[in-house]
């Protein structure tokens, strides 16, 4: 079975539309883009797209790359204590000279729709998150969609990174799936991986995982984007896996969407949030 992401985030967007639609709201995110990266401006234009499509308003802070960490977070405290501004979004990564820790602890946690402020991440790993990484969080949202069991399973994530991995492990622990973490030190990754029945690969490494490191039957979510000959792929050697795997997200296609669909559920919901706290 392929897990057609494409699919499953379109109907996420409709659903947001329409909450923000009966909601009489209009949420409000705001980007933070600090520099030129090509790659970096796509992502950034792709989630203002999608926020006009789900009538949630969006609003750019475009900034040089030449700008200090001091100056940044001049930027994230004025749209912390903007009361239009529902979420902050800080297009990650920062230019080197940005402290970009610095810069995270810096939004306001309610406003951080990203999930990546140390209290949304303890919020998460205590198991009652607020704010789920929207990568992670679209993952999970494929799943159900797609009915696949997580409660009892055994899931192997590779990776460990503050937006991919630990959020992944920690939400399919909240959900019952016994989990290991994988990364660069890992002794005998294909040993660990051979007996996971949901394997989430987030390691940026182009399709090294092969048909003989997965389980028959496994349910295969590739999180990588790489370029290899000039051609986008994941880390999954998708065209071998997929006679093995019991079901697969493909690249483009998979992950990606849903990672922008995430993104808008989380504005919502912080949009939400503000309105009833606010509330006399
Ligand atoms: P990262 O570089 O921060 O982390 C990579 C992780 O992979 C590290 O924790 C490292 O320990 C682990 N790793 C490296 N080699 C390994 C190996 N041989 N075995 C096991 N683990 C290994 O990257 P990231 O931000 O987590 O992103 C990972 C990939 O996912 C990248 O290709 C990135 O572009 C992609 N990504 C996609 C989306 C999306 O929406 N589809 C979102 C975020 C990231």
């Amino acid at each position: 079975m392929i897990i057609d992401g494409r699919m499953v985030a379109a109907k996420r967007l409709d659903l947001v539309r329409k909450q923000v639609d009966e909601s009489g709201c209009r949420p409000c995110l705001a980007t933070v883009l600090v520099g030129e990266d090509p790659g970096s401006k796509m992502y950034v234009r792709m989630k203002h797209e999608a926020c006009e499509k789900v009538h949630i308003i969006s609003i750019k802070a475009d900034m040089p790359a030449t700008l200090t960490t001091e100056e940044v977070l001049i930027k994230i405290r004025s749209l912390n204590t903007d009361p239009s501004v529902d979420g902050i979004l800080v297009q990650l990564p920062l230019p080197p000279q940005v402290d970009t820790s610095r810069v995270i602890q810096a939004i306001a946690p309610e406003k951080d729709v990203d999930g990546f402020h140390p209290c949304n991440i303890g919020l998460l790993y205590a198991g009652t998150p607020r704010f789920a990484p929207c990568t992670p969080k679209g993952i999970m949202t494929l799943l159900d969609e797609y009915h696949i069991e997580i409660r009892g399973s055994r899931a192997l994530v590779a990776g460990r990174s503050i937006d991919v991995g630990r959020p992944m492990a920690a939400l399919l622990l909240h959900r019952d799936a016994t989990v290991t973490i994988a990364h660069s030190k890992t002794r005998d990754l294909r040993e660990e991986m051979k007996r996971a029945d949901i394997v989430v690969s987030a390691t940026g490494k182009a399709r090294f995982i092969t048909a003989d490191m997965v389980k028959p039957g496994a349910v295969v979510i590739d999180v990588g984007i790489n370029y290899l000959d000039g051609k986008l792929c994941g880390d999954v050697d998708f065209d071998h896996v997929k006679d093995v795997a019991g079901a697969i997200t493909p690249v483009p296609g998979g992950v990606g969407p849903m990672t922008i669909a995430s993104l808008m559920e989380n504005t919502y919901k912080a949009a939400m949030e503000r309105l009833c706290t606010n509330v006399p």
